[in-house]
């Protein structure tokens, strides 16, 4: 029974998992057994993280711009030296530009979609041998409740968001018969740099509190517990599914 409710001996990649929730999701992957190793662009970040832990030693580094073809291929070249198999992948990085619709340019669209959903499709597909390996291998894809529903995130973050909800549903189905699960989360408002650009406004927070039945906003340890569940030995007959990490936003109709 306890075997169910660990990570031990697993190997974890995250991308972004030097700030916000894919910060969180290392440290809750660490303490519950697991081996980690985190990209992201910026090494300083990661640094802060690793003078953080207690166990250090479960934590690498890569850097990497996921966004960009030469970052997803060096990243996959990494893993396949540093490890024999890979249990786990986290498709955390996102980014946002929040504008009107009929104001993007063609630049702003691709920046979006590389960051938030092309590297998310490309790093499954090259990772999916190691996955594979695994025999237990699990990816999870962090959406958002924008992708969900419609939000003032502007469009092309809600597109991607709501993208790599049926990305997951398509490589669940795909991969399945490899041992391979494939699960989404959907955050609301969690305080992250990403989200305190906008949070710091007063009025706006108050109408995000005043929108959500749990009046508060997120903490990344609440969305970091989802994650960690749906990779767990006890999640072992869900696949395909995305759970809103949301404080009853999206079932809040009125
Ligand atoms: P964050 O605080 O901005 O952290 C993003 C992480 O991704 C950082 O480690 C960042 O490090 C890394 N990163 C960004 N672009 C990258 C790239 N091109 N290549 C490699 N690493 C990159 O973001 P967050 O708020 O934790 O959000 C994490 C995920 O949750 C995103 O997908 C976001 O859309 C989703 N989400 C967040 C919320 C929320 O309220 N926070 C709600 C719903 C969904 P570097 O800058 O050093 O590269």
């Amino acid at each position: 029974m306890t075997n169910r409710w660990n990570l031990n001996d697993k190997n974890a990649l995250i991308t972004g998992g030097t700030k916000g929730i894919g910060e969180a999701v290392a440290k809750e992957f660490i303490e519950l057994g697991a081996e980690v190793l985190v990209v992201s662009r910026n090494k300083e970040d990661f640094e802060k993280l690793k003078s953080s832990l207690q166990n250090p030693a479960k934590l690498s580094y890569y850097s990497a711009d996921v966004s960009t073809t030469i970052g997803i291929e060096s990243l996959a070249g990494f893993v396949n030296k540093k490890w024999s198999k890979l249990d786990i992948l986290v498709n955390n990085v996102g980014t946002n530009i929040r504008k009107k619709t009929i104001e993007y340019s063609y630049n702003e669209f691709d920046k979006i979609i590389h960051t938030n959903l092309r590297s998310a499709f490309e790093l499954s597909k090259s990772l999916y041998p190691f996955l594979k390996k695994s025999g237990q291998g699990n990816i999870v894809n962090i959406s958002s409740v924008a992708g969900i529903t419609h939000l003032r995130t502007g469009s092309i973050y809600g597109m991607t968001k709501a993208a790599l909800i049926q990305l997951t549903k398509n490589l669940a189905g795909e991969w399945a018969a490899d041992g391979i699960r494939v699960n989404a989360v959907a955050p609301w408002y969690i305080r992250t740099p990403l989200a305190e650009t906008v949070l710091k406004n007063p009025d706006y927070y108050n109408e995000v509190i005043s929108r959500t039945p749990m009046k508060k906003v997120g903490n990344t340890e609440d969305v970091a517990a989802a994650v960690a569940f749906l990779c767990m030995p006890s999640a072992a007959f869900i696949t395909g599914q995305c759970i809103a990490v949301d404080g009853g936003f999206t079932i809040n109709g009125f």
